[in-house]
């Protein structure tokens, strides 16, 4: 028998703190795909609908995709642009009978109108499925993760790696669970285990530290008959709502206290281990001096501005690690990307050679990150900011900076984009005319993803906190949504012998 299967992408990471709004045109600005261009460009990738069409193939589905959709993180989503999205999902489901939804979420999404965007989106579909359809959604691994959601969704299926190197994997990874659901086999929900803490002190990192064991231990879990995927997300602590940080998920069924226990045993390890913090965030004069004095004999130094990450919804305009940078005087060295369409749109009037003074960056929120530096710089080139992927994340994924430019100031190159995009993948710089390989120093805004494409070619990655938006001093912020107490904004939750609370 062929099912028939709905499937959609619609991601966003929302960072409640970013004074940036997501509208449609920050959909359009990453990527806003109808059925035929998502399949195209997305179908044979790293990506989570490309695993869903896996499982089409394999089962025989026949599968309905409505759309893909992404803006890159940043600030609350408006109504309209989640209507937007969520309408033609939501009319599918209505207007024809399916046997199943595979959806591909981030579960990180905050409108201006709820906290739980993703968990909307599901009451809106159950509210025209009734519920007894099954629904599987994939989760990135920074997902926060609601009870509504686990409530609503009866397969979640999160990334095991970070970098994310795993959608394609995840994607087919629900579906498999989804197949066996169609058949009758199997009848999973999904139950969770939270902490209270704002994420996992590490971010979640899978390729060093604590996490390397937890992720055994789920695949571990999984192994049992009646367990179909257990998920670790790290949370993503620029949410300032109340359900808010990590959370260890089992898809299930049969006796449903022991996969809880279970899932509490390894949020009980998340919340030990709270103090083991494995990067070291040096400021940026400690991160310059390095740059200053760094020999070059393996490869470069890959300097990664944690707090600047447009990855995570920072502005990508804080100037702070490229003024220590100029004045340590560091040389030979290349930084991406410094985001500043208006400077962009001024750089455009000249041509590649003339010198230029402009006030780069810091435009955004000064308080955070560095107010613009006054600077005469040389105009190296200018692009339309298109580019393809080249590694393990965006390998073969067209993307675009929007209007860009290459500038020079001192010893350093800096490209200068318009749309904030985290900085993880060579071809980010080498579609521009710069090579990280022949640069003494990389200065790249990201916190843990560049190293998928970047670890390789350096001699030595160091990490610094610039204090932008996305420092991980979290008492930098105000939060008022969030359920207190918190760690670690809550001195009493800070004895490290004290015991998981709840
Ligand atoms: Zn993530």
């Amino acid at each position: 028998m062929s099912y028939k299967i709905l499937t959609a992408e619609f991601l966003h990471e929302t960072n409640t703190f970013s004074r940036i709004e997501t509208d449609a045109q920050a959909f359009h600005d990453c990527y806003f795909l109808t059925a035929a261009e998502a399949i195209s460009e997305r179908g044979e990738r790293n990506t989570e609908l490309a695993g869903f069409l896996d499982c089409g193939k394999k089962y025989g589905w026949q599968i309905d995709h409505v759309l893909s959709a992404a803006a890159g993180p940043s600030g609350k989503i408006t109504a309209a642009a989640f209507d937007w999205l969520a309408e033609p999902i939501v009319s599918a489901a209505r207007d024809q009978h399916y046997d199943g939804i595979l959806l591909g979420l981030h579960g990180a999404m905050v409108t201006d109108f709820c906290e739980d965007g993703e968990g909307e989106l599901l009451q809106r579909l159950r509210a025209v499925t009734g519920d007894k359809l099954p629904i599987a959604i994939t989760l990135d691994l920074h997902a926060n993760v609601s009870r509504k959601m686990c409530a609503l969704a009866n397969i979640i299926v999160s990334f095991k790696t970070y970098p994310h190197i795993d959608m394609r994997e995840t994607g087919a990874h629900a579906g498999a669970i989804l197949q066996r659901s169609l058949q009758g086999e199997i009848r999973p929900r999904t139950i969770h285990a939270a902490c209270p803490m704002l994420e996992e002190v590490n971010g979640a990192r899978t390729d060093s530290g604590p996490m390397i064991e937890w992720i055994r231990a789920a695949r571990r879990w999984e192994q049992r008959d009646d367990v179909f995927a257990v998920s670790i997300n790290g949370g993503f602590a620029s949410a300032d709502i109340a359900e808010v940080g990590p959370t260890v998920l089992v898809t299930g069924q049969g006796d449903m206290e022991a996969h809880r226990a279970f899932a509490k045993s390894l949020a009980a390890e998340i919340w030990r281990h709270r103090h083991d913090v494995l990067n070291d965030y040096l400021d940026v004069n400690a991160a310059a001096a390095i740059a200053a004095g760094f020999v070059a004999d393996k490869g470069p130094l890959i300097i990664a501005d944690y707090a600047d990450n447009p990855g995570a919804g920072s502005y990508g305009d804080s100037t702070n690690l490229l003024r220590a940078l100029l004045e340590a005087g560091v040389t030979g060295a290349c930084l991406g990307p410094l985001v500043d369409g208006e400077t962009v749109q001024q750089l455009l009037q000249h041509q590649p050679g003339e010198i230029v003074q402009i006030k780069l960056g810091g435009k955004m929120d000064p308080g955070f990150g560095g107010g613009p530096l006054d600077l005469p710089v040389e105009l190296i080139s200018l692009s339309d900011g298109h580019y393809v992927g080249g590694g393990a994340m965006i390998g073969g994924l067209s993307r675009s900076f929007g209007p860009t430019a290459v500038i020079r100031v001192a010893g350093i190159e800096l490209l200068i984009t318009t749309v904030a995009q985290q900085l993880l993948d060579l071809q980010q710089f080498r579609c521009f005319g710069i090579e990280p390989l022949s640069r003494r120093v990389v200065a790249v805004k990201s916190m843990q993803h560049f190293r998928a494409d970047f670890e390789p070619i350096a001699d030595r990655v160091i990490v610094c906190d610039s204090g932008a938006l996305c420092t991980p001093n979290y008492k930098q912020l105000t939060y008022t949504r969030v359920a207190r107490p918190i760690f670690p904004l809550d001195a009493e939750l800070d004895d490290p012998a004290m015991p998981l609370p709840g």
